[in-house]
Order: structure tokens, then sequence, then C-alpha cells
């Protein structure tokens, strides 16, 4: 079984590959792929990245506890964000120290709660269907979150399902769910 370095550098060493599968399918399918500069860069990171996320299904896995503390601070900062007005003790510095205390409390509630509710290793993680659900994230991220033309948004979505699917590809789980 592929460990993180060995993941990672095959997301490394491959990507010209699904680069050039890419530009196969824009012009054989007619999918109108956009492989600009700053499409292709976004891809690489997503595909790199894809190429070790399905293990995050691993309590042990470094990808697994790398996200914990990203996902326990995105946790923490919202709920404080959502309790900051509605906290009415006293002075506002009392109000904004107790609604980070309720966002820190969240947020360690979170770290725990993230590995808890992970589906267990290999599970559905480890599935194409992730591997699309990965895929329409990246292609959402740069069609609305940086507002890059749809042609591009498409690349990237390919270049994410991609570098996921490569994992399963090297764990030999390749599962429709
Ligand atoms: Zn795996």
């Amino acid at each position: 079984m592929p460990n993180y370095d060995v993941h990672l550098l095959s997301g490394i060493v491959t990507y010209p590959l699904a680069v050039f599968i890419a530009f196969m399918i824009r012009d054989y399918a007619g999918i109108p792929f956009v492989l600009s500069t700053a499409a292709m860069v976004i891809g690489y990171a997503l595909y790199v990245l894809g190429s070790d996320l399905p293990d995050m299904d691993h309590p042990n896995a470094l990808i697994h506890r790398g996200t914990k503390p990203i996902v326990a601070v995105a946790v923490g900062s919202a709920v404080f964000v959502q309790s900051v007005d509605s906290v009415h003790l006293g002075e506002p510095w009392l109000n904004i120290t107790a609604a980070w205390g309720i966002g820190a409390l969240a947020a360690f509630v979170a770290w725990f709660a993230f590995t808890w509710i992970m589906p267990r290793h290999r599970g559905i993680v480890h599935s194409l269907l992730f591997a699309a659900v990965y895929g329409l994230l990246g292609y959402a991220l740069v069609e609305f979150g940086l507002g890059m033309s749809t042609g591009e948004a498409l690349f990237v979505g390919f270049a994410a399902f991609s570098g996921y699917t490569l994992h399963l590809l090297l764990d030999r789980e390749v599962s429709l769910l």
C-alpha cells in the first residue's frame, strides 16, 4: 500500500500526462477545456493534493492529521462569527472574549468529531463518487470563487478529479461508491 510520499510524488510527476489527456479530450471529445497558465497552475495544486486526499479517512495519515486543525479553526471561527452579536454579558471586551470562548469550545469538539464521523478507511472516501465531488469543488472554486472562465473551471475540475482517481488507482481501490 503506497504511503504519503509515494502518493504525492506520483501526483507530482504524472501531471504532464493529465495535461496531455485534457488536450486529447478537448480536441477529440469536444469538451471546451481552456488550459490557460493560471488554470494549469491551480490544476497542478489540486491534482497533487487530490493524489493524497483520500487518505483523510485514516486517523493516523498525515493528511488526516494536517486537515484536522484547519477544520477545527474553520468551525471555531464560524461559531465565533455567528455568536459574537448575541453575547451580551457586559463590556465589548467581555462579549468578544466570551464569544471566542464559545468558538474555541466548538473548535475543540470539531477536533475530535472530525475523526469520529470520518467513514472507515478505504470506504466511501476512496470512491469515484468522492473523486467527482472533489472535481466539482475544484470547478466551483475556479468558476465562482475566483471568477475565472467556465472552460478554465472545467479543466481544473478535470485535474482535481484525475489526481483523486490516481490515488484510487495506486491503492487498487477503484469503486463507484
Ligand atoms: Zn488510500
